[in-house]
């Protein structure tokens, strides 16, 4: 805390992961004196620089980019970008040291890292986008590289500005290399990688409720967000017999008590993807949903919820909310959606309880699948990645419960996961020594 006490999601993030880690550090004698811990927790190296662009109007604007390089003890720097006006280097270096342990449990060669910028593309015009991104990269692309470091979307980075930087590496570069996932198909891009964190999030989901011989057929469930792992979680949800009710965006949450259903999650993607509206747009289409403005939607009765929008948006009073209402399973879709006080509700009523870096994996999975079709240079089909995605979604749920199970037979899913992130890169930060 004395080199970061300016950071607080940043020591949000390690505090929860140094609560489960340090007991199973001092009962393992190979780890203890190597402040390995304290190794980790410091970025391997973080760039912050300036972004100069020009709107439709001719006027010069100035961001800050950054990359926070966290961690390559086990591969290449792996993690997204973000571009939202609330990213500063403490949400960058939380987001990067999560994503070391959520890498480490894919089971694939990914070190972690994350990266973005105070820029906010709402509101703006695709050339202005494109704008923002060209610049971004005539900087980014000095630090990165298929074998160095390969970053992906995040909020506010989604196909459309992974073009635009691809785009500009490449003609930097004068090399077309998998350099960043989530591409388009026709140029490296994998089947599944847009759908891969919504699916597999489910995916998690059910093999945490089959561990009580449930599943998602004619379960109520409750999604925040609405962005690209909020849709593919509520679409996978649907398919395994779901009632999907509600979603959400910055302004407020809409709850359709009839459920969305396929035909208005297509208008909700085509609202959101395309026409880039607001959720609230929804009620006017259709009349059995109601619009809550500036809410979130925990306190509608569910039996599953699925944070999937951004950090910090579940209290301790919406757990309690949740669990009251008969809520018995949550996954986080989002990266550390649920707060300290939430994930504590969660664990005391012994309902299964999913963090990010193990039920969201599934996208930097997909994205390292990704990384080794463009190094074969071939693709695979649609059910071939499908069918990865579910194995290593089953992989990691079977790690947590390795490393997370209780002697009352209840799996702690944070223990087990920030446990089992940490043996594989520990171990070889130790084979390589003090570097
Ligand atoms: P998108 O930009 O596609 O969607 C983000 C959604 O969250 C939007 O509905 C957005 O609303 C809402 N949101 C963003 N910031 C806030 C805020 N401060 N308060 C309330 N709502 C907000 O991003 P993704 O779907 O890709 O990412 C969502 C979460 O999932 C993030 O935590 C991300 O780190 C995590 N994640 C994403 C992965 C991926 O593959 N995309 C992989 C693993 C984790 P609005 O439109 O109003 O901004």
């Amino acid at each position: 805390t004395t080199r970061n006490g300016h950071e607080p999601e940043f020591i949000q993030a390690v505090h929860e992961v140094a609560e489960t880690v340090i007991p199973y550090i001092a009962k393992h004698d190979i780890y203890n004196g190597k402040n390995i811990l304290l190794r980790m927790v410091e970025p391997e190296r973080l760039i912050s620089f300036r972004v100069s662009w020009v709107d439709d109007n001719g006027e010069i604007h100035v961001n800050r980019g950054y990359r926070v390089q966290m961690n390559s003890a086990i591969g290449p720097y792996k993690g997204g970008l973000r571009f939202h006006p609330t990213v500063n280097a403490s949400i960058l270096k939380f987001l990067a040291f999560e994503q070391v342990f959520k890498n480490s449990l894919t089971t694939l060669p990914m070190g972690g890292g994350k990266g973005g910028s105070d820029f906010d593309p709402k509101g703006k015009s695709d050339d202005e986008v494109m704008r923002f991104c060209h610049a971004f990269m005539t900087e980014l692309c000095r630090h990165i590289g298929p074998n160095t470091d390969v970053p992906a979307g995040d909020i506010g980075v989604g196909a459309r500005e992974i073009g635009f930087l691809f785009g500009m590496y490449k003609k930097i570069r004068n090399e077309f290399t998998g350099v960043l996932t989530g591409k388009g198909l026709s140029w490296g891009g994998s089947l599944i990688r847009p759908e891969a964190t919504g699916y597999g999030t489910v995916y998690f989901a059910q093999s945490m409720m089959q561990t009580q011989g449930k599943d998602f057929s004619g379960k109520n469930v409750v999604i925040s967000g609405s962005g690209n792992v909020a849709q593919f979680a509520a679409e996978k949800a649907l398919q395994l017999g779901a009632k999907v009710l509600t979603l959400s965006d910055s302004e407020g949450f809409i709850h359709d008590k009839d459920g969305i259903n396929e035909e208005k999650l297509a208008f909700v993607m085509d609202l959101k993807n395309n026409k880039r509206g607001r959720i609230s747009e929804y009620v006017e289409k259709y009349k059995s949903a109601t619009f809550h403005k500036g809410e979130r939607p925990w306190g509608v009765a569910c039996d599953v919820a699925l944070p999937c929008a951004t950090q910090n948006e579940l209290n301790g009073e919406e757990a309690k909310t949740l669990i009251k209402n008969g809520c018995i399973c949550v996954a986080e879709g989002a990266n550390m959606p649920s707060m300290p006080e939430a994930i504590y509700e969660f664990h005391d009523a012994k309902i299964l309880f999913a963090p990010g870096k193990a039920s969201n994996a599934g996208g930097v999975a997909t994205s390292g699948l990704e990384m080794s079709q463009n190094s074969l240079r071939i693709s695979w089909t649609r059910a071939e990645v499908d069918d990865r995605l579910k194995g290593i979604m089953e992989d990691i749920h079977d790690s947590c419960i390795q490393y997370g199970k209780d002697e009352d037979g209840y799996c702690n899913y944070v223990k087990g996961a920030n446990i089992a992130g940490f043996v594989k890169v520990a171990d070889a930060m130790l084979a390589q020594g003090v570097i």
